[in-house]
């Protein structure tokens, strides 16, 4: 199957491109081109690989999950161990990637918005270690939910804008975010944390999160010598679905599951429509606003999705399937008990799916789960909703 991507222009099929004032299209079309330019450079490269391994912790392994797999009747499970990862999650190689980008560029600011917090503290990491001064835009209702990751991101020496307009949520923040651009795009740079947005954020998001895709195909080689059967991934904004399937794109034996959660199916039951400067498929109500959403990962909260996901779903190369909460905390709990990791709740959602997968395959395969974080952040969620 040929795919019908022009990165250049930000397209995948129908999906994506960049729909945002005049003046907006300026600062991204500079940022595409600088972008293009420095992902080929060798020493950018050298610089953004050596940071992934001596900050991040990279590569990080690609586990077999034996009790799982022999509990699941001998379909070999591995697990790619981003949770592994400085920060406990997939987010930081994105936003190291950017930040290296940022500086090229000159920024002596970086701004970023968030919603559950995760973003902002990689993001707080970073500038923290390049030294940049770092500005997080936070919904005013998320920083009271979050408060914990505020002080995280204050400790690490950011400032956190609370946002009072609108409903005081992530959305609103992504608007206070991208004033703030074009009112100082001469020294600052917008961190943006998932693989969606208006180009070129989505193909650069991805670029920088195919690193998880890299490594596993080099790995289940060595360790299967083929090709995984499927990878499996949660997906929220998409970028850790994105690069963990980047490399397999083209592999057509391969098969692509994205899992969301029941509560926000964007992929499911989304229609096509643009919101936050992009087109892609997403959960509209009566009156064609972007739905709030309510699953019990915040970080998969997201009325949309990212546009190559749209498209791969509209094409056929990957398929995309829903996990409900209750089976998410199910899984979170099993691989615990039996693998001794505790997962993301987010990753949860992609274990889960993969243990109902397991069941309908032989011995002969084999499933990759990325398992894009570490669920310590959740354990008193858990706690919570497993006391009542
Ligand atoms: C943020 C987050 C996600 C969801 O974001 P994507 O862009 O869809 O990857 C998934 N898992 C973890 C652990 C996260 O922190």
């Amino acid at each position: 199957m040929s795919l019908k991507v022009d990165e250049k222009k930000g397209y995948f099929g129908e999906f994506g491109g960049s729909f945002v004032p005049d003046e907006l299209k300026q600062v991204l079309n500079l940022l595409a081109e600088q972008f293009d330019h420095y992902k080929n450079d060798p020493e950018f490269i050298e610089e953004y690989k050596y940071y992934l391994k001596e900050y991040v912790g990279r590569e990080n392994p690609l586990t077999l999950a034996q009790n799982l797999t022999r509990n699941l009747g001998g379909v070999k499970i591995y697990l790619k161990r981003e949770d592994l990862n400085h920060t406990g999650a997939h987010k930081i190689n994105n936003v190291i990637g950017q930040i290296l980008l940022a500086k090229r560029m000159g920024a002596k600011r970086v701004i970023a918005e968030t919603g559950a917090g995760q973003h902002g503290v990689a993001t707080a990491t970073a500038c923290a270690m390049f030294d940049m001064e770092c500005i997080i835009y936070m919904g005013k209702l998320d920083t009271e939910r979050q408060a914990l990751n505020v002080f995280r991101m204050e400790l690490l020496g950011a400032k956190v804008v609370s946002v009072d307009k609108g409903q005081g949520r992530l959305k609103d923040a992504v608007d206070a975010a991208l004033n703030d651009l074009v009112e100082n795009y001469q020294t600052t740079f917008y961190l943006l944390g998932s693989a969606v947005g208006p180009h070129p954020f989505p193909t650069m998001v991805k670029h920088f999160q195919s690193i998880i895709s890299e490594e596993s195909k080099r790995q289940i080689l060595e360790k299967e010598g083929k090709l995984p059967t499927a990878v499996v991934a949660c997906a929220g904004g998409g970028s850790n679905a994105i690069g963990a399937f980047a490399h397999y794109l083209e592999e057509e034996s391969v098969k692509l599951i994205g899992v969301e959660p029941a509560e926000a199916p964007t992929l499911t039951e989304g229609v096509p429509a643009v919101i936050h400067g992009f087109k892609c498929l997403t959960l509209l109500d009566d009156q064609g606003n972007p739905k709030p959403t309510y699953s019990i990962s915040a970080g998969l909260d997201y009325p949309g999705i990212g546009p190559e996901h749209s498209y791969l779903k509209q094409s056929g190369r990957a398929e995309y399937v829903t996990i409900t909460g209750k089976e998410a905390l199910e899984a979170f709990q099993l691989l615990s008990k039996v693998e001794g990791i505790i997962p993301a709740l987010e990753s949860s959602h992609a274990v889960a799916h993969a243990v109902k997968l397991a069941k309908q395959l032989t011995k002969d395969d084999v499933i990759i789960v990325n398992l894009s974080g570490r669920g310590d952040k959740d354990v008193e969620q858990v706690f919570n909703m497993l006391k009542v």
